[in-house]
């Protein structure tokens, strides 16, 4: 093979979408993983030390390249994939801008191997800084080894400005999930800080995930199958009582690329509408596959987003096909699926034109933007209303409710026969979920299981923060095992665990030890506590992650009263007397109401009175 790589003429590299390709570790590796898929390689390696800020090597058995193409591949939109504009509209590979080397020799020290198999001896090529600082033949095996050292070692301000190890490394992991899941048929492993953290042989699409994320996950997988004229679907949904509260396991793959994409994610919600709750999320593992020529993926510089020429047929699908494999797998018998089993996707007439996609689309464009204020948004602007109203400090209200409980309205005392408790205090269960009692000024619902949980978080919460946490050890260790991905993040968590007085220990093989925990927490809750802090972290945003905050809030979740649990009036007395003494009795830390207040003038006026 000779010659391959070009560079693009002005006016189509013009044509691409603009922005920094390399921000982080995790952008270099998706893009040196992505090459390797890309050269055709059936065996791919990932080795990273220190979250991939002092090191970063993919080797892969792929194509290679010749001495000529190997230093031509450091240079800004050089690549084989594309020629003209019209190939943007019939991309096979997964790169095709020919920037990314480029990017990656501008702000690390490169050194790339690589030979073409036909070939004897192979091309070595130094670069730093992007200056060429050596070029000679080397003897190496077929394929192409790139390795990148220090990433950001000439833009300080960059260095600086990464996270820590624990969330760089959690996003590498989570570009090498992507691409491993998307390619089953490629063997990949992956060696974090020296230690075989992944090793994925070829398998089927069920095995690879079952490879990543656990045993457990053969149970809980459903199949998907659909085909029609306009995109082709495969893949599966996890069981609806394996769904997450957290953001869990959301994949679309298109034409074997992740993508982002919350129109579509919408869609499979709506087909987990009546299965789950309002604060869980479905997992999923979808696999498009879609004409190339209806599709643009042009239009994001990391090339996560796409656009989809006709994306509402694309979610009228995905939400049936969803229903339907919820349905045949008898989990949701009651739902009707006449509508969706005689549902048609009307196939294009022979000879109709496809309209070709545009280019100019804004990416941040979000068709829910209306529907999807969250309950945190509704939160704040609430508590800001709350924050106006003068009538209800902390402080008062403790007065009031001891007011309330020795004052004698015509209400009140209405309130007392209502609670059948036979006693005077002016408090009562309802639906053994709410505290419900009256102050002078109107009547409030204290939701049981957020107020105790709230009253816990700011007990740990002011823990962490004087750092005094006292551990009890356990008599005998608990051992948890943990998924590859799982583990892998652990490990870099480990401190930060001890930290919250959880005694532990790597062991090991996917498993780490508890030798003790804080005081006061069940041994039973042990598994579950890890799992939750892992949880926690995982899916949530860069900035919330390691705060003290992030930590109280899962060790608060276990050792606290859940609804449904009955609670005597002394019980109810102290829930409400400690709630009031928080930091923050009206909302919690992820912005849930935990209060509600009936004030007397709406009282009033809803039954039309002055
Ligand atoms: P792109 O992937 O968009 O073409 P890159 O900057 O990532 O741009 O790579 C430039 C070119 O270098 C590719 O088009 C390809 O020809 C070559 N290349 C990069 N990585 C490899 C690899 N691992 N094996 C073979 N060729 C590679
Ligand atoms: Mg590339």
């Amino acid at each position: 093979m000779g010659k391959m790589i070009q560079l693009l003429p002005e006016h189509v590299a013009n044509q691409i979408a603009a922005g920094e390709v390399i921000q982080r570790p995790s952008s270099a590796v998706k893009e040196l993983l992505e090459n390797a898929v890309d050269a055709n390689a059936t065996k791919i390696n990932l080795v990273i030390k220190d979250a991939g800020k002092s090191l970063i090597q993919v080797i892969d058995n792929g194509n290679g390249m010749n001495a000529e193409d190997a230093k031509l591949c450091f240079l800004r939109h050089a690549t084989s994939k594309i020629k003209s504009t019209n190939d943007l509209f019939s991309i096979n590979t997964k790169g095709f801008r020919g920037e990314a080397l480029a990017s990656i020799a501008a702000v690390a020290q490169v050194e790339l191997k690589t030979k073409q198999i036909k070939e004897e001896l192979g091309t070595q090529i130094n670069i730093e800084g992007s200056e060429i600082t050596s070029e000679e033949p080397v003897s190496c095996s077929s394929g192409t080894n790139i390795l990148m050292k220090n990433l950001f070692f000439n833009v300080p301000a960059r260095r600086n400005f990464l996270k820590s190890n624990a969330i760089e490394t959690k996003h590498i992991i989570d570009e090498f999930e992507r691409i491993a899941l998307a390619h089953p048929s490629i063997h990949f492993t992956m060696h974090n800080n020296d230690h075989l953290s992944f090793d994925l042989p070829e398998a089927t699409y069920r095995q690879r995930i079952i490879n990543i994320f656990g045993k457990k996950y053969n149970e809980r997988l459903v199949p998907l199958e659909e085909k029609t004229t306009i995109t082709e679907i495969t893949g599966f949904i996890i069981k609806p009582e394996f769904s997450k509260k957290t953001r869990g396991e959301q994949f679309f793959f298109v034409n074997d690329r992740f993508i982002k994409n919350t129109y579509l994610n919408h869609a499979v919600k709506n087909a987990f509408k009546e299965l789950i709750s309002k604060d869980q999320f479905p997992s999923y593992f979808i696999y498009l596959t879609i004409p190339k020529d209806t599709l643009d993926i042009n239009i994001h510089p990391t090339k996560t987003e796409v656009k989809f020429q006709d994306d509402r047929s694309i979610y009228a699908i995905i939400l049936s096909t969803v229903k339907n494999s919820l349905g045949k797998y008898s989990i949701s018998p009651s739902l009707d699926f006449e509508q969706e089993s005689s549902f048609q996707i009307p196939p294009l007439k022979k000879g109709e034109a496809i309209k070709p996609p545009t280019i100019n689309v804004n990416p941040n464009y979000n068709p829910f933007q209306k529907t999807s204020s969250t309950d945190k948004q509704e939160a704040i602007s609430n508590s800001l209303d709350m924050i106006k109203e003068p009538s209800f400090s902390v402080d008062q209200g403790l007065n009031e409710f001891d007011k309330s409980s020795t004052g004698a309205t015509q209400l009140e005392q209405n309130w007392t026969g209502l609670t059948n408790t036979g006693s005077n205090e002016k408090i009562f269960q309802f639906k053994k979920k709410y505290v419900v009692t009256s102050l002078s000024s109107g009547i409030i619902l204290i939701d049981q299981e957020r107020a105790h949980h709230q009253v816990v978080f700011e007990k740990f919460l002011s823990q962490l923060q004087d750092k005094k946490i006292e551990t009890q050890q356990l008599a005998f260790p608990v051992q948890i095992e943990l998924s590859n991905s799982d583990y892998e993040l652990s490990l870099e968590l480990l401190s930060e665990i001890k930290e919250i007085g959880i005694d532990i220990d790597d062991f090991g093989n996917n498993t780490l030890v508890i030798n003790g925990l804080p005081i006061g927490f069940d041994l039973n809750e042990c598994k579950g506590l890890v799992e939750d802090i892992l949880e926690n972290y995982k899916h949530s945003s860069d900035q919330l992650i390691c705060t003290n905050e992030n930590l109280a809030w899962s060790l608060s979740r276990r050792g606290s009263i859940k609804s449904g649990r009955i609670l005597n009036s002394t019980e109810m007395n102290k829930l409400i007397n400690d709630l009031f003494c928080c930091d923050s009795p009206y909302f919690n830390f992820k912005g849930k109401p935990i209060i509600i207040k009936l004030e007397n003038d709406e009282i009033n006026s809803r039954f039309d009175k002055k």
